[in-house]
């Protein structure tokens, strides 16, 4: 465990750990260690690192051989990464949610929890070998949840349309130095192409954005009430609903696939329209 080392170079950093900032250093040397290992990293395979704070699993990853690419928002930590690394990896400085990602094979990262989603999603948008990432464990279970799950959603079907993911291990909040109020998990992320293809990829993105933020809605009422999203009049929504796809069940029980054919059936219907 790492805990002096941590708060002896906040304090020569002249810092406190901002908690608003998501700053929980993991400091269990074990799991730094398994979650480099999990990633089994190829010599001069480019790693992306979002937030490496004071820089514990960046050196790791240097160990393991790989080009360690890493974006972090705190200038502080930046200065102490430029020191301690130097020109041995390629530091942005900068709020990763708000910049390009550099090109990367692989992501290691203990994330700031607060950008999990933005930076999922940013992330899952790419083409990579696999990703490595520790979240809140909350949050781990809704990207990995399948459908008729309670906990199915957004994240979980834009994970699954992406990637094959699942949970590697929970991590206690014993690990992470100032301790959270909440445990953690390890997620594995492989990229691949998509198992289905929608005609219009921003349609079915569309498409399932409106449909969870009504989840308890059947899929037809659902849709009447995002109908502008998707440039339809609300009357004209709700005479499709005769021939739509799956009309009366609900989202939770779809899957990405099952989705997908309804995004499908508005993109017959725009084609129709024009
Ligand atoms: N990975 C380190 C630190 C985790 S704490 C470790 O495992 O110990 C999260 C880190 O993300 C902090 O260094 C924080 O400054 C940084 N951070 C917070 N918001 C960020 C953002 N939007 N973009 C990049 N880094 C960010």
């Amino acid at each position: 465990m790492r805990v002096a080392e941590a708060r002896d170079l906040l304090l020569h950093l002249g810092v406190r750990a901002q908690k608003s900032l998501g700053q929980h250093f993991l400091i269990d040397d074990e799991v730094v260690k398994r979650q480099v290992q999990y990633a089994s990293i190829g010599k001069g395979e480019t790693v992306l690192e979002i937030g490496p704070g004071l820089g514990f699993l960046t050196s790791e990853l240097l160990d393991s051989g790989a080009k360690v690419v890493a974006i972090e928002s705190d200038r502080k930590f930046c200065e102490h990464l430029r020191n301690r690394f130097s020109d041995s990896i390629e530091l942005i400085e900068g709020d990763a949610t708000r910049i390009d990602l550099p090109a990367f094979d692989k992501v290691v990262s203990n994330i700031p929890y607060q950008i999990s989603s933005e930076i999922t999603f940013k992330i899952l948008e790419r083409r990579f070998k696999l990703a490595v990432i520790m979240y809140q464990k909350e949050f781990a279970e809704r990207l990995v949840a399948g459908e008729a799950s309670a906990i199915y959603g957004r994240l979980s079907v834009m994970a699954a349309y992406h990637a094959d993911c699942e949970i590697l291990e929970v991590v206690s909040r014993r690990s992470f130095w100032p301790e959270p109020k909440v445990d953690s998990a390890l997620v594995m992320m492989r990229s691949r192409p998509p198992k289905f293809q929608p005609k219009d990829e921003r349609l079915f993105v569309d498409v399932v954005r409106i449909l969870f933020s009504h989840r308890r809605k059947m899929i037809s009422n659902g849709l009447i009430a995002g109908a502008a999203q998707i440039g339809l009049a609300r009357d004209e929504m709700r005479a499709l609903v005769p021939q739509m796809p799956y009309a009366e069940e609900r989202v939770e029980m779809l899957t990405p696939e099952e989705i997908g054919e309804i995004a499908d059936f508005f993109w017959d219907i725009r084609k129709h329209k024009k």
